[in-house]
């Protein structure tokens, strides 16, 4: 049977696949992500990260070249962190790829839980954990709830795919040093930060997303928000 894009795209809406990014669009609003997952009503794009993707993209093949000699990048022995680049260079291209992932399909929830991660440590005991690289131009480095987000459901799906894993994620920090010049010298400096990672709330957190997109319809606009406020203000200059 033919599938036309109009049906693909009903298709797409009605099968309830949750992500880091609309995890943290639930708790950030909940009709928010309603409209997202069930109408595909998005908010308006942010300015496009364009540089990010870039060094992201430049990372991903340099912690590649060092995976192929062994695993340890030199930040991680910088750190102090005895962990090695997991080996398995095309599972990690699959974990890496947006439209496969990391992926767990829970079937009582009907719903799947998917993310397509940086990289990935392997430590001597053969368990894993997380890393995501962040190009930020701030002076430091933050640890975002949404990071902390990120780094529980990674190792989540680790755990789902049957992966031991060492209750840490790693943020591996490029951040632009704006005392310098450019000259002819990377302007980033480096770091990781570990984080404890903690998949205790996490099911629970699925489990509230995934009732709020079988209602049939989106939730109340909280009463705080500030967008909402503003809206409201603006509403009488109509
Ligand atoms: S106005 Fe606020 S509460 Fe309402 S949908 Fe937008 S972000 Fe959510």
């Amino acid at each position: 049977m033919r599938i036309y894009p109009h049906r693909q795209k009903l298709m797409a809406l009605n099968n309830i696949s949750l992500s880091p990014n609309s995890l943290n669009l639930y708790l950030e609003c909940p009709r928010c992500f309603w409209l997202e997952k069930k109408q595909g009503i998005k908010r308006p794009e942010p300015y496009p990260y364009d540089l990010n993707t870039a060094v992201d993209l430049l990372l991903k093949k340099e912690f590649d070249e060092y995976r192929k000699k062994g695993g340890r990048h030199p930040l991680l022995a910088a750190c102090g962190i005895k962990a090695k680049l997991f080996s398995n260079q095309k599972l990690l291209n699959q974990w890496r790829d947006n439209l496969k992932g990391l992926r767990y399909y829970d079937k009582d929830l009907e719903a799947t839980i998917f993310g397509a991660v940086d990289d990935i440590l392997e430590f001597p005991d053969g368990k894993l954990a997380p890393l995501d690289y962040k190009s930020i131009g701030g002076d430091k480095a933050g640890i975002y709830d949404r990071f902390q987000l990120q780094m529980d459901i990674y190792s989540y799906l680790l755990e789902k795919n049957g992966f031991a894993t060492v209750g840490k994620g790693y943020l591996a920090f490029y951040i632009v040093n704006k005392g310098n010049s450019l000259g002819n010298k990377s302007p980033l400096r480096k770091e990781i930060q570990e984080i404890q990672t903690d998949l205790s709330d996490l099911p629970e957190l699925i489990k509230e997303a995934v009732a709020i997109l079988k209602r049939p319809i989106p939730p109340a606009h909280s009463r705080e928000c500030q967008y909402g406020q503003w809206f409201k203000k603006a509403s009488v200059f109509e």
